[in-house]
């Protein structure tokens, strides 16, 4: 079948753009490309109406996976500053754990503008403000999208053998899909965060590298500031930060309840950068960068990604696939893993002439084996902290974490805490035998589901009995991890 282009990569926000310059790579700029987003031109990546809503933060290691496959470098002004490494302090200050290693802050206003630009000279089309609001399908293939020109009021469609589903969280296309089983549609509420930040200068306050570090990226761990998330303060120059936070909606309900409050993610907002006492006198930044990007609320997922990816004619990627891993919500590092590899399948795919949910069945296998093994395993550590008080929370940082556990942290893995709890272990008081028993209890799981994600099915057929199996125990452990916050 003749179709408008060879691959349609729907959203050019951050994950789109690397899909394109992946795709363009992989195939030796031998594929038609259109990229479509819903922005104007001169504001491309934008999320929503605030802008490019995020904490901008992201390793070294994710851009360099990128940058040596697919031969696309990252410099300034899309890197704003460089950062050692992120600082998780616990409730009472009185651990921290880093992880992740050296990394960025990034320009996000900035970095799709220039992103944009590298992406044209690799042949790439771009279709701006369109809306995009539903696939177009010839039996179980999905050959193409369509929505409204948002410029012209005029019905838009365009055809592709492949669309690359890049809309984001939010994403209509996953929501309404009607060629799979296997591709999950909804997301549960209780796996979104709502999170919000300002970008902002400041003079300088008290000196206190635990709240505010021009070389590190701070995360404060606190059930009362930021419940079923955490607050963040990431620095974008020596007087310059991104600060916010993000909260599970029905934790927050549970901490209004428990402290006879009505806080909502702005107030808290608000509390949090006023009781920081290493930022004084702080305002929007009014840099050309950062305009129309200053201040912002928006939603991230913190679940494992999609249990299947693909179907007939369609693969989705980033956020709109739910990759922000589910402990920290980063979502950069995750989609440039998966932009850069689907590039390569979308190409095998396309050259082996089978673009059918088996044909790029692959890129499940490949994103599983890179990342998304570990993130099912995550998923069940992060519910089991967000049912943690502050003082369970730092004393389980403070007693149960080894070097190896940190170092596994750092990794992005989970820790292995099967030992926790042995014969002669002293743990005082019994909230904090509940979070020894819930640690070692969610490091079992995780065990059994990294070893079940590495034998995600090769082929589209084993993937029912797979994933019966995969929701059979994830039912189990959600159920059992919701009788710790009872104890
Ligand atoms: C407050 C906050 C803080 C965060 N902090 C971090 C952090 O510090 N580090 C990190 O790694 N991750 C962070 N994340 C997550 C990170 O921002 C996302 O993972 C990342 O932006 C995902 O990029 P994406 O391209 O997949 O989706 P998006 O950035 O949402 O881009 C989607 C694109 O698709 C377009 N689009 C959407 N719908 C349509 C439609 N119907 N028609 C046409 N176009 C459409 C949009 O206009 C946009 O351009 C944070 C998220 C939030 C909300």
């Amino acid at each position: 079948m003749d179709t408008d282009y060879d691959v349609i990569v729907a959203g050019g926000g951050l994950t789109g753009t690397i899909v394109a310059q992946a795709v363009s790579h992989y195939s030796n700029r031998n594929l038609s490309i259109l990229s479509i987003d819903r922005n104007p031109e001169n504001l491309p990546g934008r999320k929503s109406n605030p802008g490019w809503t995020c904490g901008d933060a992201c390793s070294k290691e994710a851009v360099d996976f990128m940058t040596e496959r697919i031969k696309v470098p990252w410099t300034s002004p899309e890197i704003e500053h460089d950062v050692k490494g992120v600082m998780a302090f616990s409730p009472d200050k009185e651990t921290a754990i880093p992880f992740d290693g050296d990394g960025y802050m990034l320009n996000r206003q900035k970095l799709p503008e220039i992103q944009n630009a590298r992406t044209k000279k690799m042949g790439v089309d771009f279709d701006f403000e369109i809306n995009l609001t539903s696939l177009i399908y010839d039996g179980l293939q999905v050959i193409g999208v369509q929505g409204i020109n948002n410029k012209t009021k005029q019905p838009y469609k365009k055809t592709a053998k492949v669309v690359v589903d890049a809309t984001g969280v939010t994403s209509m296309l996953r929501n309404q899909l009607e060629n799979s089983t296997k591709v999950e549609k909804k997301i549960d509420r209780r796996d979104l965060e709502s999170t919000g930040r300002h970008i902002m200068y400041f003079d300088k306050g008290e000196e206190d590298l635990t709240e505010f570090d021009p070389d590190y990226c701070i995360i404060h761990l606190d059930q009362d500031i930021a419940p079923g998330g955490y607050g963040w303060v990431f620095p974008k120059a020596d007087n310059k930060v991104n600060i916010g936070l993000g909260v599970e909606k029905s934790i927050l309900d549970q901490r209004n309840q428990r402290l006879g409050k009505k806080d909502n993610v702005a107030s808290l907002m608000e509390e949090y950068l006023q009781r920081n006492k290493a930022i004084k006198n702080a305002k929007l930044s009014q840099d050309p960068g950062d305009i129309h990007n200053n201040t912002g609320v928006f939603q991230v997922s913190v679940r494992r990604q999609n249990d299947c990816m693909v179907s007939g004619g369609y693969m989705l990627v980033g956020d709109s696939a739910w990759m922000p891993k589910p402990i920290d919500a980063g979502g950069i590092g995750p989609a440039l893993i998966a932009g850069t590899i689907i590039g390569k399948n979308v190409v095998d795919a396309i050259q082996a002439n089978d673009v059918t949910e088996k044909g790029l069945w692959q890129y499940n296998l490949d994103y599983i084996e890179e990342y998304g093994y570990k993130t099912a395993g995550l998923e069940l550590f992060r519910r089991l902290v967000q049912t943690l008080t502050n003082e369970q929370i730092s004393y389980g940082m403070k007693h149960f974490l080894g070097n190896l556990d940190v170092e596994s942290i750092s990794k992005g893995e989970h820790p292995d805490f099967s030992g926790l709890t042995k014969l002669g272990m002293i743990i005082r008081g019994a909230m904090n035998k509940t979070v020894a028993s819930g640690l070692k209890y969610t490091s079992e799981q995780n065990q059994w589901l990294v070893e079940h994600y590495r034998n995600y099915p090769k082929e589209p057929e084993g993937f029912n009995e797979w994933n019966k199996s995969l929701h059979k125990t994830l039912d189990e452990s959600f159920a059992k991890i919701a009788t710790y916050s009872k104890n």
